[in-house]
C-alpha cells in the first residue's frame, strides 16, 4: 500500500487484550492474530487470539451483567440515553471506522467514507426504537380479563460476525440486542479485528456497565466453542451458508435462539421495457461491490434474448471504465480482494466457469500493473446456464453471470432457481409490473429500478440465506422473548 494515500491513523487502544466485563484483559491463550494488507500481502497488525478460557470469562462476564447487572432493569429512556451517546462517539471516529475497514479488507475509501455513518445510525437508530417499542402490550382475554404481553431480553447474545463489513455487521446485532436488554459477547473475524475494538472503545467511553459488551476475536474452533457454551442464550450470526447450517445445527440441541444472515447470489432482472441507461447506473456499481465481496450482490443479470448483446455491450463497457487500484486513493473504485484464500476461491471459480462452457467476455486474470495484493479483474461471463457452478455457487468475488430469459415467467423461474433467497432487482419502465415481479421472487428484499438496502428496514433471505431479519424493527425483536402474564 503506498502509505502516502493512508491518510488516517489506526489508534486501537488495547492490542494486547480482550475487552471483557468492562475491562482491557490480557489473553489467557497464546494465540496471534494477524491483520494483512490485502495491497502489500504484509501483516501491518497483531492482535491476540481469543482462547476456549477467554470464552468462558466473557461469558461469565455477560451473563453475570445479564442475570445480577443493571442493564436489563434499566428503563428503556436509561438504556437509550447510553445508545445514542456510543452513537456520538462512533461518529466522532468516522475517519478512523472508514480507515479500518479500507486497511483490512481493500474496500475503496470513497466507499467507506460514505458507509461508515451506518454503525452510527444503527446505534442511533435502535437507541431511538426502544423509547417508543410496545414492550408491553395489553390484551384481552374473551371474559374481559386484562392480559399483559411482554417482551423481555432473550439473555446473552454471541455475536458472531464475517470480515467483509465488519463493524456495520456487528453494529447490526449490538445496537439492537443491547437495545432490547441483551448482554453481548462479540466474536468477530480473525482477519478483521480492528472494528470491533473501535466500538468496545466507543461502549466504553460512553460509560456501559461492565460485562454487558465483551470482544473475543478468534478463529471457527474458538467460534465453536461460543456456540456450544451452556451460558449462550442466543446466537447471532452473519457469515456463509455453509458455517450457518452447521451451527443452526449445533443450535438445535439445546434449543439456542438463534439468527441466520448468510450467503447469497441475487438476481437482476432487467425487463423489455427497461432503460439501460438507467439498469447501469446500480447495476454496475453493486453487482460487484467491495470487489463482489457484499452478500448481497446482483450477480446474476437475467436478460430477455431480444435485448442480450445490447445489455451486455454497455454492462462491460461500464465495467471496463471502473478503476481497479489502491484502495486507499478516493480515485478507486474496486479494491483488491481481501485476503489469499479469497484470490484462489475466485480464481477457481473463474476457472469453473470457462470449463463448463460460459463465454468469458472480459476480465477473469490480475489486472496490468498489480504484480502484488489480492487483486483479480472485474470479470463477466455470458452464455450463462443456470445449472452451472458459477450460476449456483456463491463466488464472493466481482464475477458478473448473465443469463438469457425467454419471457417473464422464464426470468422468475431462473432468479429462482438457486438455495439461495437474499436480495434482488428488478428493472423496468413500468414500477408496478416491477413491484408484480417483485412478489414473485422468492427473496428477502428486491429493489425495483436500483439498489437500496436500508438499516431502518428488514433484511435477511428466504431460503438458505438465512432465517430471520436484521434492521429495522424485525432487527430488534430478534432478541426478546415473549411473556404472557395472566391475572387470575
Ligand atoms: P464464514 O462463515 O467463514 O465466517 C463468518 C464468521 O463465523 C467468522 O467470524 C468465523 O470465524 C465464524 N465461524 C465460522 N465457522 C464457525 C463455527 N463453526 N462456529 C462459530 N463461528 C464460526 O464467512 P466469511 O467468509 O467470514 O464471510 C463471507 C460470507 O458471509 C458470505 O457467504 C456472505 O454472503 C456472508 N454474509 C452474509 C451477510 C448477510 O447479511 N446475509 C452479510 C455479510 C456476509
Amino acid at each position: 500500500m503506498s502509505a502516502a494515500l493512508q491518510s488516517t491513523e489506526l489508534r486501537v487502544k488495547a492490542r494486547d487484550a480482550f475487552f471483557i466485563g468492562g475491562k482491557w484483559q490480557k489473553p489467557l491463550g497464546k494465540g496471534v492474530l494477524n491483520v494483512i494488507s490485502p495491497v502489500t500481502e504484509q501483516v501491518i497488525m497483531t492482535f491476540p487470539e481469543a482462547s476456549p478460557e477467554d470464552v468462558d470469562r466473557a461469558v461469565a462476564a455477560a451473563r453475570d451483567a445479564f442475570d445480577n447487572g443493571p442493564w436489563p432493569r434499566m428503563s428503556v429512556e436509561e438504556r437509550s440515553r447510553y445508545l445514542l451517546d456510543v452513537a456520538e462517539r462512533l461518529k466522532a471516529r468516522h475517519p478512523e471506522l472508514a480507515e479500518a475497514w479500507t486497511t483490512q479488507v481493500g474496500a475503496p475509501i470513497s466507499f467507506t467514507r460514505y458507509a461508515s455513518w451506518q454503525p452510527a445510525e444503527l446505534f442511533e437508530y435502535y437507541g431511538n426504537l426502544i423509547k417508543t417499542y410496545p414492550i408491553v402490550d395489553e390484551r384481552r382475554r374473551d371474559n374481559g380479563d386484562l392480559v399483559r404481553v411482554v417482551r423481555e431480553p432473550v439473555g446473552v447474545v454471541a455475536a458472531i460476525t464475517p470480515w467483509n463489513a465488519p463493524l456495520v455487521l456487528l453494529c447490526y446485532k449490538a445496537a439492537a440486542a443491547l437495545a432490547a436488554g441483551c448482554t453481548v459477547v462479540a466474536k468477530p473475524s480473525p482477519e478483521t479485528p480492528i472494528d470491533a475494538y473501535l466500538l468496545a472503545e466507543c461502549i466504553e467511553a460512553a460509560g456501559l456497565p461492565p460485562g454487558v459488551f465483551n470482544v473475543i476475536p478468534a478463529g471457527r474452533e474458538t467460534g465453536d466453542y461460543l456456540i456450544r457454551h451452556p451460558g449462550i442464550d442466543k446466537i447471532s450470526f452473519t457469515g456463509s451458508t455453509a458455517a450457518g447450517r452447521h451451527i443452526a445445527a449445533v443450535a438445535a440441541e439445546r434449543l439456542t435462539r438463534a439468527s441466520f444472515e448468510l450467503g447469497g447470489k441475487s438476481a437482476a432482472i432487467v425487463m423489455e421495457d427497461a432503460d439501460v441507461g438507467q439498469v447501469l447506473q446500480s447495476l454496475v456499481p453493486f453487482s460487484m461491490p467491495i470487489t463482489g465481496q457484499v452478500c448481497f450482490s446482483l450477480t446474476r443479470v437475467l436478460v430477455p434474448e431480444s435485448r442480450k448483446q445490447e445489455v451486455l455491450d454497455a454492462y462491460v463497457g461500464a465495467v471496463q471504465q471502473v478503476k481497479v487500484g489502491d484502495p486507499h486513493d478516493p480515485a478507486t473504485q474496486m479494491g483488491p480482494l481481501t485476503m489469499e484464500r479469497q484470490l484462489k476461491r475466485v480464481q477457481g471459480y473463474i476457472a469453473k466457469g470457462r470449463e463448463e462452457g460460459a463465454k468469458l467476455v472480459v476480465g477473469g486474470g490480475r489486472p496490468k500493473g498489480f504484480e502484488r495484493g489480492y487483486f483479480v479483474e472485474p470479470t463477466v461471463f455470458s452464455d450463462v446456464d443456470t445449472k452451472m457452478t458459477i450460476a449456483q455457487e456463491e463466488i464472493f468475488g466481482p464475477v458478473v453471470s448473465f443469463i438469457a430469459y425467454k419471457d417473464v415467467d422464464d426470468a422468475v423461474r431462473k432468479a429462482n432457481d438457486t438455495i439461495y433467497g437474499l436480495h434482488g432487482a428488478v428493472y423496468t419502465a413500468d414500477a408496478e409490473r416491477g413491484y408484480e415481479m417483485a412478489r414473485r421472487m422468492r427473496s428477502g428484499s428486491v429493489t425495483v429500478n436500483g439498489m437500496i438496502v436500508d438499516p431502518k428496514m428488514p433484511f435477511g433471505g428466504f431460503k438458505q440465506s438465512g432465517i430471520g431479519r436484521e434492521g429495522g424493527i424485525e432487527g430488534l425483536e430478534l432478541y426478546f422473548e415473549v411473556k404472557t402474564v395472566y391475572f387470575a
